[in-house]
């Protein structure tokens, strides 16, 4: 039995770790692939503070030695679901149970797909979400980023230093990521932007990605758009199914809950980007890891009052 499982080692997840750790909690990291979270797919983090710049790998790598220098336990398994026992909660996971006295759920979000025909067996055959882990197979090459706001922006920007040509395709009038990228963007002399246009096809050669086709969505032209590669930047989904019989989720699926990091349950919190929030950033989901990490720890030291 362990005193706090944390499911998710993301920002929020470690960062409750730690918390939890230093309150002399014994504490379970379960993550199911990724030691970091979606961090660990930003070439740059320049917005924590007191770091100017660190790539979000790095990042990550410094967290995970932090926490298991503090004694964090780490498992590589899936959370299928918490049941609920009273005096204390049971993970099941792909990897077996485990009981904890309290659990914290901090398992963030996942890129959007576009839902296309062919779009789940051309991943990794041209489809991309990550220009940081697959930017360089497209070196010299043509890409399109779909997508206008920050991530869309930041990925172009990181594909215009190693692509021949980078079309961004945004089926809004205008971007809407920040005005600093796309200043950067509008200077570089390799990219093009495209607005009110949506995908509507792909194609392929070879198992490849080889071509997509689109629609303006104003003048309902079509066309054909051939590339190498395309990075698919439209957001974020929350994947929480699995927690719905402890918390209550959104219309998005995000877990309803406020600063405090509550849920339906008691004994079990949320921290970070899998709770409804409006921004979803290492900082906000640091510092839920915190407060969802003391809570758990006064609700094991019976002090805790809603
Ligand atoms: C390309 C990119 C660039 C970004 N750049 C910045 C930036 O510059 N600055 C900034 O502040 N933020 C940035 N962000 C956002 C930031 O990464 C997130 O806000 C932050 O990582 C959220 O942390 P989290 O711990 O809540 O969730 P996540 O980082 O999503 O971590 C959740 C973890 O839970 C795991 N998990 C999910 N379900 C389960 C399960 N059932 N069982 C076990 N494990 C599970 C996942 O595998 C994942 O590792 C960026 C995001 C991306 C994708």
């Amino acid at each position: 039995m362990k005193d706090i499982i944390i499911i998710g080692a993301g920002p929020a997840g470690m960062t409750a770790a730690l918390y939890a750790l230093r309150a002399d909690k014994s504490v379970l990291l379960l993550e199911k692939e990724n030691f970091g979270g979606q961090i660990t797919f930003s070439p740059r983090l320049e917005n924590y503070p007191s770091i100017m710049e660190i790539s979000g790998s790095e990042f990550a790598n410094q967290l995970l030695d932090q926490v298991v220098a503090h004694g964090a336990e780490i498992e590589l398994a899936e959370a299928l679901e918490i049941k609920d026992m009273g005096e204390y909660k049971r993970v099941h996971t792909d990897y077996g149970d485990f009981d904890g006295k309290a659990v914290i759920i901090a398992t963030g979000s996942k890129h959007r797909h576009l839902g296309l025909d062919g779009e789940e067996e051309l991943i990794g055959s041209g489809i991309s979400f990550c220009a940081v882990c697959d930017g360089s197979f497209f070196a010299d090459k043509s890409v399109a980023v779909i997508g206008g706001g920050n991530t869309a922006l930041q990925e172009a920007v990181m594909l215009s230093d190693i692509c021949k040509k980078v079309t961004i395709i945004q089926n809004l009038s205008f971007m809407t990521g920040e005005g600093r990228l796309l200043a950067i963007l509008e200077k570089k002399n390799n990219v093009d932007m495209i607005f009110d246009t949506v995908l509507t096809g792909l194609e392929a050669r070879d198992g490849e990605l080889c071509a997509i086709n689109i629609k303006n969505t104003k003048t309902e032209e079509e066309a054909r758009f051939e590339l190498d590669g395309m990075f698919v930047a439209i957001g974020q989904v929350p994947e929480n199914e699995a927690f719905k019989n402890v918390s209550a989720l959104d219309s998005y699926g995000y877990i309803v809950s406020d600063e405090n990091c509550l849920t339906d349950t008691e004994g079990v919190f949320v921290a970070g980007d899998c709770r409804t929030k409006r921004i979803r950033q290492v900082t906000t989901a640091s510092a839920d890891g915190a407060v969802a990490a003391l809570a758990a720890c006064r609700y094991i030291d019976g002090l805790f009052a809603k």
